[in-house]
């Protein structure tokens, strides 16, 4: 009922594409109330849990953000959906990204940005729009972003790609949410909405129905108020699964949050290439402060290089696109999505749809992506970067076998953007500044934290992260209790 009145007054926000009926949420309670009465209540049982619109449910609608997949119903659920169904929870609905997941401020989606509900509390600051979805949607033929620079206001943007997730966890409509993580998407918005925000290890957790964007590198990403919240959700969800081959068959559940972990006993990592420019005085003085703090708890902290750290966003990119271009061949109008153009021409027809269907970082992506990937290019870029991704993760490799148990950096450079300053540079050059601290993990298919620590001095959600060896996530969620 709490998450329901809560989901009703940030409806400005712009967090959900799509809301379950209110009437199935309540029967579902009731029913969950009834379980726990007869003592048969499971790992989940009605607990309220959203999904990023990228994950497929059955007859529910499934739209990535995009035009092209706006009437799409898909005719199954993806793992991690019914995973959390038959452990009890209740599903609230489907939360707003970046089409295709393309992007770091959720601004980039067809219905329109999400608003960051941290605008709420700080509000004698910024000035949100009254309704997001019904004037900044309008038919003026005006892209998303153009629609976001409504006179007289500015507010603070949640991150993305995952943007509706993490702010639907932070405006409390529900207790914890799947995002998507390919190159930051959980973690980012999870540190701008000042929630926790858990990107597994490859492998761990099923991508079954996860619409693919890079599927070398896309994890099902977890987001909730505390850590511990969050391992539930992560018991739930991990596991082998026959529909997803890259799922690893040994069984690592359940993983525990320790209460008495030894701190002594711990050694982290400062990789010196994650001072960056463009990093706030509060988040250094944060890193440097947590730092601090562990080690007069008796942990060893040590400066550590991971020297190709530098090259993994150029590095992201070239890979992403190559993925990107083979994975959208899918969307041609004929078997599912929007369809346009004459019927007469195969090739027309292609060629309208997705040029309708495709916002133009999405176009751009796929482009991008078939030059790299032509015969005359592809040992230059993406045989290349292919080469390039494996020096980065054996970075995380010699750092991890050097005796480091996590690494600590910050996830983000800076507290939530305001959109205005957001808007002033394309998806592209965003992302690239704002994915820097958080590719390096989906390179290296390593599990990493993003942790809400501390309010700026304009009282915003400043966060930092831990990344550990594969299927460290025990150790990983213990010192983040610890931290929290
Ligand atoms: N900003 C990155 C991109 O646009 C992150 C994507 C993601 O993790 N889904 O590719």
């Amino acid at each position: 009922h709490n998450c329901l009145q809560k989901l009703k007054y940030t409806r400005n926000l712009n967090i959900y594409v799509t809301e379950v009926q209110q009437d199935s949420i309540l029967n579902a309670a009731e029913s969950s109330a009834q379980a726990y009465r007869q003592g048969s209540a499971k790992l989940l049982q009605g607990i309220p849990i959203a999904f990023k619109d990228n994950f497929c449910t059955k007859g529910i609608s499934t739209t990535c953000g995009s035009k092209m997949l706006l009437n799409y119903k898909p005719p199954y659920n993806a793992t991690m959906v019914s995973k959390c169904m038959s452990e009890g929870a209740i599903i609230m609905g489907k939360t707003n990204l970046d089409e295709f997941g393309m992007g770091s401020g959720s601004l980039d989606s067809c219905i329109g940005p999400v608003i960051n509900p941290w605008n709420l509390v700080v509000s004698n600051q910024t000035s949100v729009p009254d309704s997001v979805s019904s004037e900044l949607n309008g038919e003026q033929g005006l892209s998303p972003r153009e629609q976001c620079k409504v006179e007289d206001t500015d507010w603070y943007i949640c991150g993305g790609s995952s943007g509706g997730s993490a702010a639907a966890v932070a405006a409390g409509t529900c207790l914890g949410s799947f995002g998507s993580d390919t190159g930051g998407s959980t973690r980012n918005p999870a540190s701008y909405c000042g929630v926790v925000g858990l990107k597994p290890t490859y492998g761990l957790l099923s991508r079954h129905g996860l619409i693919p964007l890079v599927n070398s590198m896309d994890v099902p990403g977890i987001l909730a108020r505390t850590v511990e919240d969050c391992t539930i959700i992560l018991n739930a969800a991990a596991g082998h699964d026959v529909s997803d081959s890259t799922t690893v068959t040994e069984s690592y559940v359940p993983f525990t949050v320790r209460e008495d972990i030894d701190l002594s006993k711990l050694h982290i990592g400062i990789p010196k290439e994650f001072h960056a420019p463009g990093m706030s005085e509060e988040v250094l003085s944060l890193w440097k402060e947590t730092a601090d703090c562990l080690e007069r708890e008796g942990a060893k902290v040590s400066q550590v290089s991971l020297p190709h750290a530098q090259q993994c966003i150029i590095c992201y990119h070239v890979l992403c696109c190559c993925e990107v271009a083979s994975n959208f061949s899918r969307y041609d109008g004929i078997e599912f999505g929007l369809r346009c153009g004459s019927e007469e021409s195969t090739e027309e027809l292609y060629a309208e749809s997705r040029h309708k269907g495709f916002n133009d970082v999405v176009r751009g992506r796929i482009l991008a992506g078939n030059y790299f990937l032509l015969k005359r290019n592809y040992e230059k870029y993406f045989l290349k970067a292919q080469r390039v991704r494996r020096l980065i993760s054996n970075d995380f490799k010699n750092a991890f076998s050097s005796g480091i148990d996590l690494l600590l950096t910050p996830t983000t450079l800076t507290e939530a953007p305001l959109v205005s300053w957001f808007t002033k540079a394309d998806n592209r050059t965003r992302c690239e500044e704002q994915d820097i601290f958080t590719t390096p993990a989906n390179m290296a298919g390593v599990p990493a934290l993003s942790l809400p620590l501390k309010l700026s001095s304009n009282g915003l959600p400043l966060s930092l992260q831990l990344i550990g060896p594969h299927f460290s996530e025990s150790m990983m969620l213990s010192v983040g209790h610890w931290l929290e």
